[in-house]
């Protein structure tokens, strides 16, 4: 084992006294220095190394696992459900998209399920003679009116993305990514 370790210090013992022969030599006389470092770096990059085979398998590896770290560190930072950006959420279409790793609740935009046309809020009929806070979604293209959406049209952004957050979390999006992907 000693052995086989010993073309490392060897070849840093080469490097080191090119350089401080050079230096003196430089020093002594005169010349282009870029020209002497040209030379330098040349003759350092064609010093002859014996490397044991287990020194090139374990540099092939490191190369390997490191292409294979970024490849995971690109995925990290490319997470898949950024795609996800329309889903149907309290019976309306909804298209958003993201500030960073957010959702831009700014960018939520109610879509109506039969025709796509975008929805107008109302105020929902109670039945009983009054209209209440929660709101409604209206179709002005096709009728389409949903159901009592339980919240009040200011509450709705937030109560839409907290949905879509939980979606997230319990990878139910993927279902509703693989149907607008088709
Ligand atoms: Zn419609």
């Amino acid at each position: 084992m000693k052995q086989r370790r010993s073309w490392w210090p060897a070849f840093w013992t080469t490097v080191a006294g090119t350089v401080v022969a050079e230096i003196i030599v430089r020093l002594l006389g005169q010349g282009s220095l870029v020209i002497w470092f040209l030379r330098l770096i040349w003759r350092v990059l064609a010093t002859p190394v014996t490397l044991p085979v287990w020194a090139i398998a374990l540099a092939l590896f490191s190369v390997i696992a490191a292409l294979a770290w970024l490849v995971r560190l690109a995925a990290a930072t490319e997470p898949e459900w950024l795609g996800y950006r329309r889903d149907q959420v309290l019976g309306v279409v909804w298209e958003w998209g993201y500030a960073g790793r957010m959702i831009d609740l700014g960018s939520l935009v109610p879509l109506c399920p039969r025709c796509t046309h975008r929805l107008s809020f109302g105020r929902a009929d109670s039945g009983q003679g009054y209209y209440h806070n929660h709101a409604i979604a209206t179709c002005e293209n096709c009728g389409f009116k949903s159901a009592d959406l339980g919240v009040t049209a200011n509450d709705l952004p937030g109560r839409v993305g907290r949905e879509i957050e939980r979606k997230i979390r319990t990878e139910e999006y993927k279902t509703a990514l693989e149907s607008t992907k088709e």
